[in-house]
């Protein structure tokens, strides 16, 4: 038995056949890209992805995301079958049309953005993700579109609606009609606000351009991962702008619920209980939180903890991956 196997658990010492592993099993071990400690994957996973070392909050796809947080049983996507239009059969040093077949084939995912209904702690509700890995989780027609319509759908059953957004912003490939999803969006939450159907939004690294300037800063509640990045335009081309040094921590969660900006930050273990408790107060629904301990302060009044336990971040070097303008997703992310 080689080193590697002596320390690895007993379940993914050997393959399924009963025979020894003599090299360390493809994918089992991850390296945060903050504090660059080796992690073993299945801690990762328990921890939903973020550190253990030192609480980095891990990009997630959206399908993943979606599973975790709602309940496992009863949940099934809605709109699957709203797929992005190339109507200006735009090229740039690439054809639009073949920017999107590429991504469908890496993520298997028609568009960024995925809708389900489902229940959390049994209370109905239609929750949403954007999948970053798609176009940088741009928004174009079919983004805005499944956006809208799972808002029609909330607001014809009164059910509240949650969108996890990671996004660079407007795709920029659809041009004015990608733009237009900005006042579509916007003008469905406002009905939403004026229907009384609570619309929380769910901040996570990274929301840039369109998508933070609409549906990802309407929220009735607007949170936020820890040391999510989010802004209209990024911090480089804002100091390029007004010739200023911005101050330490600009633009993370952190700075923006200093600042105003949002309402809470939820650490990604707490956002289950944490939201579920906001909905039970918003909704009247009565809600049993069995599956997680619940703080005694936050089941009467108003107080819902704050998990602000992730100290303020230093510039992390993947800073530089972040779409400076809603148009670099264009070209950026490919
Ligand atoms: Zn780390």
């Amino acid at each position: 038995m080689s080193w590697i196997d002596k320390i690895l658990p007993s379940g993914v010492r050997s393959d399924a056949d009963g025979k020894s592993s003599s090299s360390v099993p493809e994918g089992l071990w991850r390296k945060c890209v903050k504090c660059e400690a080796v992690l073993f994957l299945p801690d990762v996973e328990r921890n939903e992805d973020v550190c253990p070392k030192c609480d980095h909050h891990m990009r997630i796809g959206a399908r993943k995301r979606l599973a975790r947080f709602l309940d496992e049983s009863g949940s099934e996507e809605i709109l699957a079958d709203i797929e992005p239009v190339d109507r200006l059969k735009f090229k740039d040093k690439k054809r639009y049309r073949d920017r999107l077949s590429s991504a469908q084939k890496n993520t298997g995912e028609k568009d960024a953005l995925i809708a389900m209904r489902g229940t959390l702690y049994s209370l109905p509700l239609i929750a949403l993700a954007f999948e970053f890995e798609f176009h940088g989780g741009s928004m174009g027609y079919a983004v805005g579109e499944k956006f809208t319509r799972a808002a029609h759908i909330a607001l014809e059953e009164r059910i509240p609606l949650i969108c996890f957004s990671a996004s660079g912003g407007a795709r920029m490939q659809e041009a004015l009609i990608s733009l237009m999803q900005m006042a579509k969006t916007s003008a469905v939450i406002e009905r939403m606000k004026l229907q009384g159907v609570p619309y929380i939004s769910v901040m996570t690294d990274p929301i840039y351009g369109g998508v933070s300037a609409s549906l990802a800063l309407l929220g009735d509640i607007n949170i936020a991962e820890p040391d999510a990045r989010a802004g209209f335009a990024g911090p480089n081309i804002i100091e390029q702008t007004i010739r200023q040094k911005l101050p330490k921590g600009f633009q993370r969660s952190e700075f923006l619920l200093e600042h105003g900006a949002i309402d809470m930050i939820v650490h990604r273990t707490e956002m289950r209980p944490t939201v579920g408790r906001l909905l039970s107060k918003l909704t009247q629904f009565p809600l049993t939180l069995v599956e997680e301990p619940v703080p005694e302060d936050a089941q009467e009044g108003d107080a819902v903890p704050e998990a602000t336990n992730t100290p303020e971040a230093p510039e992390t070097p993947e800073a530089s991956e972040t779409p400076e303008t809603p148009e670099s997703v264009a070209s950026g992310d490919e």
